[in-house]
């Protein structure tokens, strides 16, 4: 079985270009319900701790200091199958492969700098919402 929790991320370039509203208007279109959220931002450490998967990989050191440039949104979004659901909203990692009327195709610039992050399994979602959110921050 599927859960239905994801954790999203909207990255500091898309932030930065004001583009939160537009977004969690996308969200709420599609049907998630927001159970938590915050405007936050994270220290280079707490960037290489989110993204510790890709350690050793190229972009990494990039990445880690583009997530730490500047304030993120964070969001724990509810849905049923809610990975699969909004990695389809957002589409591809590249938004020159992403399909039209996705997040990424609508609001991304580039593969770098792609606007939002979206867990890619139940095990990730619960680590992930972890990461950003207490219990009690949590409204179902
Ligand atoms: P996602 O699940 O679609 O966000 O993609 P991944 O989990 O594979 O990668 C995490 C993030 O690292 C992506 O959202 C991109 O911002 C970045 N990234 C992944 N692969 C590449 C790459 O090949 N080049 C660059 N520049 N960034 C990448």
């Amino acid at each position: 079985m599927t859960g239905n929790r994801t954790l999203t991320m909207i990255k500091p370039e898309a932030v930065k270009k004001n583009f939160t509203g537009p977004i969690l208007n996308k969200i709420a279109e599609a049907g998630f319900h927001i159970v938590a959220m915050k405007m936050t931002r994270l220290s280079k450490a707490q960037a290489e701790a989110f993204y510790a998967v890709h350690k050793g990989k190229d972009f990494y050191e990039n990445l880690t200091d583009f997530m730490s440039s500047g304030p993120i949104v964070a969001a724990i979004l509810e849905k049923e199958n809610a990975i699969e659901t909004y990695r389809k909203l957002i589409g591809s990692t590249d938004p020159k492969d992403a399909e039209e009327g996705t997040i990424r195709k609508l609001f991304a610039e580039s593969k770098s700098y792609n606007a939002v992050h979206g867990s890619d399994s139940d095990e990730n979602a619960r680590i992930e919402s972890d990461f950003f959110f207490s219990e009690t921050e949590r409204y179902s």
